[in-house]
Order: structure tokens, then C-alpha cells, then sequence
């Protein structure tokens, strides 16, 4: 068993960026209020998330809001111990996938619960939290 050959870097990586929320303003001011919401697809009534300013299935550029509520059903989830060098201040934590009614899947932290409590099925709801920045985001606890 041979090893490739490569190059190593032990540098950290820091990373800043500015992300253009105007197509999606309406997503973030309405998590600001509580409040957890969508596009939903004018033309096919494909509801996407996150939200989109174009529809991923049949490409319309037209789009409502529609609020998905707050409770979702645990798909899967994942451990992660050893954590990407942005998150490395964190304990470990656990990143899920919950469905709502209607069939959006949402990716987020799960927050307040142990590895091995953790179920498919279980009932989930979101929350809303604020970074160190001052922008909301969410994650899921269980209901
Ligand atoms: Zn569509």
C-alpha cells in the first residue's frame, strides 16, 4: 500500500464573507419575528427550502411565502465530534434533518438532546437563535 504523495498545510482557515440575503430578506426578517417560513413555486407549487428566488424544479421565477410552522419529524441525524475549525470553539454537536408537513427537509443543530436519544420519527420543533453577529438562526429541539 503505497501513500500519495501531497502537500500539507497545518494553517488555520479563517473564514469571513458577506451573503447577499435581498431575494430571501422576507426569510430572515420573519425568523427575527419567530417565524419560519418558505418559497413555495408559483407555477408547479414546489415548495423549496431553503428558500429560493427560482424554482429548482421547473425553473420559474416566481414564488409566495408560506409559513412551514414549527414542527418537524427527525429524518436522521449525525454526531460530530471532531468539528470543522469554524465551529472547533463548540462541543460536540448533532446535525439533523427534520420534515415538515408538505415534505420540506430542513438541515440544523439539534440542540438539548443526547446522541442516544436521538430516534427517527421523534418530533421536533424549531427555535430561533442569535449568532454573536446579531444575525438569527435556527435550530431544532425536540417538541
Ligand atoms: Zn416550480
Amino acid at each position: 500500500m503505497s501513500e500519495e504523495p501531497m502537500l500539507h498545510s497545518r494553517r488555520a482557515l479563517t473564514l469571513k464573507f458577506d451573503l447577499p440575503i435581498s431575494k430571501t430578506r422576507k426569510f430572515w426578517d420573519s425568523l427575527s419575528n419567530g417565524k419560519f417560513v418558505t418559497t413555495k413555486c408559483v407555477k408547479c407549487g414546489y415548495v423549496s427550502f431553503p428558500p429560493q428566488s427560482d424554482c429548482p424544479k421547473c425553473m420559474g421565477g416566481e414564488f409566495e411565502w408560506v409559513d412551514l410552522g414549527r414542527d418537524a419529524t427527525l429524518v436522521t441525524c449525525t454526531h460530530v465530534s471532531v468539528r470543522p475549525t469554524s465551529f472547533a470553539e463548540s462541543d460536540p454537536y448533532i446535525i439533523a434533518i427534520g420534515e415538515f408537513p408538505g415534505g420540506p427537509k430542513v438541515l440544523a443543530w439539534l440542540e438539548g438532546v443526547k446522541q442516544e436519544e436521538t430516534k427517527p420519527g421523534m418530533k421536533l420543533r424549531v427555535e430561533v437563535r442569535g449568532s454573536k453577529e446579531g444575525n438569527p438562526f435556527y435550530v431544532f429541539v425536540r417538541a
